[in-house]
């Protein structure tokens, strides 16, 4: 089986543990590689991601540890970027100042074309919906399909390694403001999809949703994941672990339904390039 995890947080921004404790589970859960991914800062004041002061700490701390355990696991530096068009920096910046080894780029603020707020669709889901009804007006269509274009602008302007939780904007959502059957979004999900399988970018698989309970599929949903698997569309798994014990929550599972959808393989880093691994199942 198939077991490594790129998507990541540690302390030093909404995790609950210290980077070496990631490291050693994953070393007891025989993983081939483990890599971070703390939330990048953003240009205001929040709750979860690194403090731009801890950033250079954050990213030497792993470099240490990539060179303690280089016997033992191969360590990867990434950080987790949010896109807000014209408010964060450019992915490659990052990499560049950082010497990050990969970056996961999503999207948790969506910008209001008109208006320049943000709806912020992680966190409680009080705020979600606030979002929804204050800075998009009940409107979820725009809201949702603004959502969307901005992942598509993220794709073509800052080319992330791997685009995190490609369908999170569903979560809070549970069917009460729009279905996921409706014709408007199976339209721009098709359009979405369009452009990533004419990128470099993978996407990622991600668990999180459902070990947490917060959502009764995976992120994407299984009919994305068929439309990535004809298209082509490289994939990862990662269960977005903010805890040691976290690092690999219903992987079985996914890999299961991944076999079903017809993938033959997973992507990850391997030094210098993202390789294709064979899902094998024991
Ligand atoms: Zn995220
Ligand atoms: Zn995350």
């Amino acid at each position: 089986m198939v077991k490594f995890n790129f998507h990541t947080h540690t302390k030093y921004c909404d995790g609950s543990a210290k980077p070496q404790a990631y490291i050693d589970k994953a070393i007891e859960l025989t993983f081939s590689a483990i890599g971070f991914s703390g939330h990048a800062p953003v240009p205001f004041s929040n709750e979860w991601s690194i403090k731009p002061e801890q950033l250079n700490n954050y990213c030497q701390e792993i470099k240490e540890l990539k060179e303690l355990y280089k016997n033992k696991i191969p360590i990867y530096l990434g950080l987790e970027i949010d896109f807000i068009p014209s408010i964060t920096t450019r992915f490659e910046l990052i990499k560049k100042q950082q010497q990050l080894d990969y970056h996961i780029g999503s999207v948790h603020f969506v910008k209001h074309p008109e208006n320049k707020e943000l709806w912020f669709i992680d966190g409680p889901e009080q705020g979600y919906i606030k979002g929804l009804s204050e800075i998009f007006k009940n409107e979820p269509q725009k809201a949702i399909e603004t959502y969307y274009h901005q992942i598509c602008e993220m794709v073509a302007s800052e080319k992330p390694d791997i685009i995190g939780h490609f369908d999170k904007v569903k979560m809070h959502n549970r069917n009460r403001f729009f279905s996921e059957e409706e014709s408007w979004y199976q339209r721009i999900i098709k359009e979405t999809l369009k452009i990533i399988a004419n990128s470099n970018s993978i996407v990622e698989v991600n668990t999180r949703g459902i070990y947490k309970k917060k959502t009764d599929t995976l992120f994407p949903d299984i009919s994305i994941l068929e439309q990535c698997y004809m298209l082509k569309i490289p994939i990862t798994l990662s269960s977005d672990a903010h805890k040691p014990e976290e690092l690999k929550n219903y992987f079985s599972e996914t890999l299961d339904i991944l076999k079903c959808v017809g993938f033959k393989h997973l992507t990850m880093l391997n030094g210098n390039n993202w390789e294709k691994v064979e899902i094998i199942r024991n």
